[in-house]
């Protein structure tokens, strides 16, 4: 284990600004919140969080840093709490812990292998600083390389497998190589232990055949550069067993024809000398085509650079070849962490913390593919999305606004559309309500339950708001489609026949029908009349007794227009069209108004700030611009509709009627939408004759004792 002075001492020796005393102090808290604590292994808990920090001295990180991987596991596992880390540590640390807590807590929500590529965009939303991210991934570093403790096979599996799909990719993209090839391994070896035996094996034997070739191909590499008079360093190892493995599988080789096993590494004094070593080496020996790539000029996303070239080598064993600078290396293998230390290390007066990622946006801007850099690094990523959990694990990712509705919807449409309640962690929460990163939604759903049109005012994925229409469309067809079988059905009856929708298939043509239920809707639409419908099956009973008859809802509107045309106190609307005001906002003379043209039911006049109209925003064809006709003197009244909480109590709906007649006002209608004890809220409708009529109203009801509130229903 490492003690106590010695992790100050590492972390003062890169960073002179390291508070100290705050060391200490985190060290004493967390090994006394972990306590007696065991590890699977048998130690004790603290030496865990207390290798994490040291796993990050070696990344050189600050103070804040170090602190937070000795604090990470207290808020989850000891009674600590985070008010008692912020008040001794203050607000920064509290923040990084508070994040590594978060991210803990998703971990163990679910099996994540699964969905590893959503699990690793939920990570880094969630990792608002990247130290967070960092911290994380120390912390999965020690927990692989201990993983062996663990008995039970299926855990220990499934943190590999984790690890293989979520945590090393995570590494790789913010550039840290030597982790991610670390974490890669310990995984291959808990996932394929038989593979990597036989790799290892392999190896093993191909070195007792040809001697130590990694050492002889170093030396002949170094001297052809000494003769050209390049000082640099070269180093070579055999490929990881994983990388190996992974080449046999993505280039479907077997291990006897896999050459390249064997990488070398030049490091080079500067950029110029690192293209002066490739034209050596090319010109010593010949390169594989198609394998030389130059990350120098052209870093890759990650901010990685160096100059990676195959070589048939010394002996003519195929090798390959990195060449970069020292920072470069430092980069490649530390990433984001390298980064920092390089500019902060270098500009004196800006020593501050952030920099380092100011930096990364910097390389964000110039990077030659800079959505892919900012899908992989960029900290406030996926700030757009939102990622929550279903009650089995499930990750479900939204846009962010994304509502529980959404979910549901996101889930399943048939979940979307019975929807009739849901969870949120646990508690009940409105269908309105916007997720939240890491959120556990249960949908409650009731087979009574269809889709409100006032859902979508608050949905923001299409898919919810597409079911909603189609929904309510298709429950407006049904009602058509009932009303046209009555009508078709009383028609046929007036004449003595007895309605069959058999016989309506010879005539459906005539009617541009699709189908029966096509004719049977578009008659309940008002676009025929049933009494025309029967005339073109029984082409004979045109000279029957007048009888009843059917005036069509069209033809039915225009003449009552027709009637009243003068007294349409409406400018601006198509003549002969049916206008109707709207029972969502009920507009009154004085309001502003405009008109939405609904196919086969005419204009209908609405509020300018009516909800509704947020859904037609998108179709400007459908707005119509009217106003009301101020000239006229109106003797038409209207109905306006008020919303009212009433003491509950004896008397009071007389007094409030009294108020309202006393008023030249005329109750249409009275609805009681909720009802305590000590209250109730009601909906009432009121005859007036404008805006300033319900207006004055209004003030008059305000000014009623028994009456608590009131305003006008808006759409
Ligand atoms: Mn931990």
């Amino acid at each position: 284990m490492i003690r106590q002075f010695e992790l100050v001492e590492r972390v003062k020796s890169y960073d002179k600004g390291a508070n100290e005393d705050a060391l200490n102090r985190a060290y004493v808290f967390s090994m006394k919140a972990h306590g007696a604590q065991k590890r699977a292994s048998g130690d004790s808990y603290f030496s865990h969080p207390l290798e994490v920090a040291g796993i990050l001295t070696e990344y050189k990180l600050d103070g804040d840093s170090i602190i937070t991987a000795l604090l990470h596991d207290t808020i989850e596992d000891t009674p600590a709490t985070l008010a008692d880390i912020e008040s001794q540590f203050g607000e920064g640390v509290a923040r990084l812990v508070d994040g590594v807590t978060k991210l803990t807590r998703i971990e163990l929500q679910s099996d994540h292998a699964s969905q590893a590529e959503n699990f690793r965009k939920l990570l880094l939303a969630m990792s608002e600083d990247i130290r967070v991210l960092l911290v994380k991934l120390a912390d999965r570093l020690h927990n692989m390389r201990t993983l062996h403790h663990i008995e039970n096979p299926d855990t220990r599996r499934r943190i590999a497998l984790e690890t293989m799909e979520i945590y090393s990719p995570l590494a790789e993209r913010i550039g840290m190589q030597e982790m991610k090839s670390e974490l890669e391994g310990l995984a291959f070896t808990e996932l394929n232990p038989d593979a990597r035996e036989s790799i290892l094996a392999r190896l093993e034997f191909l070195r007792a055949e040809g001697g130590d070739l990694v050492s002889r191909v170093i030396i002949e590499l170094q001297n052809t550069l000494v003769e050209a008079g390049i000082k640099a360093a070269v180093s070579g190892r055999e490929k990881s067993p994983y990388a190996i493995w992974g080449k046999m599988q993505h280039k479907n080789v077997g291990f006897e024809q896999l050459s390249d096993i064997m990488a070398f590494r030049v490091i080079a004094e500067t950029e110029e000398e690192c293209y002066r070593t490739l034209g050596v080496i090319h010109g010593a020996y010949s390169m594989v085509p198609g394998c030389f790539k130059d990350y120098i000029s052209t870093p890759k996303p990650n901010g990685y650079r160096s100059l990676h070239t195959s070589i048939f080598g010394p002996q003519r064993h195929r090798i390959e070849v990195q060449i970069r600078t020292r920072e470069m290396h430092e980069v490649a293998e530390h990433g984001v962490a390298a980064h920092w230390q390089y500019k902060q290390g270098t500009d004196k007066t800006d020593g501050r913390q952030y920099r380092w990622l100011r930096e990364l946006l910097d390389i964000l801007e110039h990077a030659t593919e800079p959505e892919e850099f900012l899908e992989h690094t960029k900290l406030e990523m996926f700030q757009d999305q939102v990622f929550c959990f279903t009650p089995k694990g499930d990750l479900i990712n939204l846009p962010s606004g994304a509502t529980l509705v959404d979910f549901a919807y996101a889930v399943h449409s048939e979940v979307g559309d019975t929807c009739a309640g849901a969870k949120v962690n646990g508690r009940m929460m409105p269908l309105r309500t916007q997720l939240q990163n890491g959120d556990q939604v249960e949908i409650i759903t009731s087979k009574a339950q269809t889709p409100s049109l006032t859902w979508e005012r608050f949905v923001v994925t299409g898919k919810a708001r597409a079911r909603i229409r189609r929904f309510v469309r298709s429950k407006e067809r049904d009602q058509y489609l009932k009303l046209g079988h009555a009508i078709l059905e009383k028609a046929y009856a007036e004449e003595g026949y007895n309605f069959s929708e058999k016989a309506l298939d010879e005539v459906l043509k005539k009617f541009q029908a699709n189908s029966t239920s096509d004719l049977c809707a578009k008659v309940g639409a008002g676009h025929y009349t049933g009494r025309e419908v029967m005339e073109a099956v029984f082409p004979g009973t045109k000279k029957k007794g007048r009888g009843w008859n059917v005036v069509p809802l069209s033809r039915a509107r225009r003449k009552k227009n027709k009637a009243k045309e003068a007294s349409i106190p409406i400018k601006g609307l198509i003549p002969g069209m049916a206008m109707h005001y709207a029972g969502c906002c009920h507009p009154l003379p004085g309001d502003r108004i405009v008109g939405i043209v609904t196919t086969g039911k005419g204009v209908t006049i609405h509020t300018i700030d009516c909800d509704i109209l947020v859904g037609y925003a998108d179709e400007p064809e459908r707005w119509l611009d009217v106003s009301w006709e101020v000239e006229s003197e109106q003797p038409d009244l209207h109905v306006g509709r008020v919303q009212l909480t009433v003491t509950n109590e004896q008397g009071s709906l007389g007094n409030l009627s009294m108020v309202i007649a006393k008023n030249d006002g005329n109750i249409s209608n009275l609805k009681i939408t909720n009802r305590s004890a000590d209250f109730f809220e009601m909906t009432v409708d009121i005859e007036v004759r404008d805006v300033q009529h319900l207006t004055y109203i209004i003030a008059a009801l305000r000014a009623t004792s028994v009456i608590n509130s009131v305003q006008r229903a808006g759409g």
